[in-house]
């Protein structure tokens, strides 16, 4: 990679904090090198206050594009020149472009997941789905599927109020919509499924300090036809997926989700596509 940089290299970057573990410098550097272009993408942590003087620093320095994570994604919006029409509803900003000086804001996380949905083989259109949590990531996968056609959408959660935001979002930007928020509970979340073609988990539950845990305790509470897709990446095969697979369900783990999102922000910023298949290979080992 080192040799590659020249007078002319373009910047790219990944503004956050933590930001040790990222695969995104991977992700990208790997697209530019297959797609030959003169490009490197290099990742800056950035505490939490500080995200205005990055971004100044990034537009005074011509940077191409960048990647925003926490904690700055709802911050970065007021910094921003403009911000798409779905990062404006979701109200976060994950990617920026450089178009000659103005700073454009889109979001590619529930765009992203919805693209590993559909690659693998699940179909959400005129359907219903039942997600679980209502941070960061639920409210931009909710919003995406709503506007982009899901016919019934469930969200439940521990803390009522953070679901029942994300569904008045919706209310206010969708019509043909039925979506509604519940309290997470067991019972009721078997009974919401049965009619349910896809059951996603947007809570943290299942990450490393939690691998051997499942947002639900009960085989019963699922059913063959669901396809279970869980967004926690850190395990590629969460309990919840374990579940779903021992009684039949089609699954899918958070790295589509991971992947799809760096490879629709690789085509905002360059127009071409990131080699995804090469990327699943040599960053992710699949
Ligand atoms: P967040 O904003 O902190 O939200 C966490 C969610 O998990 C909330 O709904 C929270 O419920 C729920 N939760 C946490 N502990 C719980 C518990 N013990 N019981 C029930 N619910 C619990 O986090 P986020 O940014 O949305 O991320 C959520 C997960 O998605 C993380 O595992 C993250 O790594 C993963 N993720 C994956 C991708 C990807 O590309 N695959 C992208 C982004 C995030 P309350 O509201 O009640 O607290």
């Amino acid at each position: 990679m080192k040799e590659k940089i020249k007078g002319t290299t373009s910047l790219y970057g990944l503004l956050g904090y933590p930001i040790d573990h990222s695969k995104s410098p991977e992700m990208h550097n790997l697209g530019f090198v297959s797609q030959n272009l003169d490009s490197v993408y290099m990742a800056f942590n950035v505490v939490d206050g500080y995200i205005e003087e990055a971004v100044n620093a990034f537009r005074i320095l011509g940077v191409e594009g960048f990647n925003v994570t926490m904690p700055h994604k709802e911050e970065i919006l007021k910094i921003l020149d403009e911000v798409s029409e779905e990062a404006k509803i979701i109200g976060a900003v994950n990617t920026v472009k450089n178009e000659n000086g103005k700073l454009i804001g889109h979001n590619t996380d529930g765009k992203g997941f919805i693209q590993a949905l559909l690659e693998a083989g699940s179909d959400f259109y005129g359907k219903k789905v039942v997600l679980i949590g209502a941070g960061g990531a639920a409210r931009a996968i909710a919003i995406q599927l709503a506007l982009d056609g899901v016919d019934e959408l469930v969200i439940f959660n521990r803390t009522l109020d953070r679901a029942e935001k994300i569904i008045n979002t919706i209310n206010e930007n969708t019509s043909n919509v039925k979506a509604r928020a519940q309290k997470l509970n067991e019972k009721v979340l078997q009974q919401e499924l049965k009619d349910a073609a896809v059951l996603i988990n947007c809570t943290s539950i299942g990450m490393e300090n939690s691998t051997k845990s499942s947002i639900i305790s009960s085989y019963k509470t699922l059913h063959k036809d669901l396809f279970v897709a869980d967004i926690v990446y850190g395990s590629t095969r969460t309990k919840l997926l374990e579940m779903a697979n021992e009684i039949g369900c089609k699954t899918m783990n958070g790295l589509g989700m991971l992947l799809w999102q760096g490879a629709l922000a690789f085509k905002i910023w360059t127009g071409l596509d990131m080699p995804v298949e090469l990327v699943k290979k040599e960053v992710f080992n699949e």
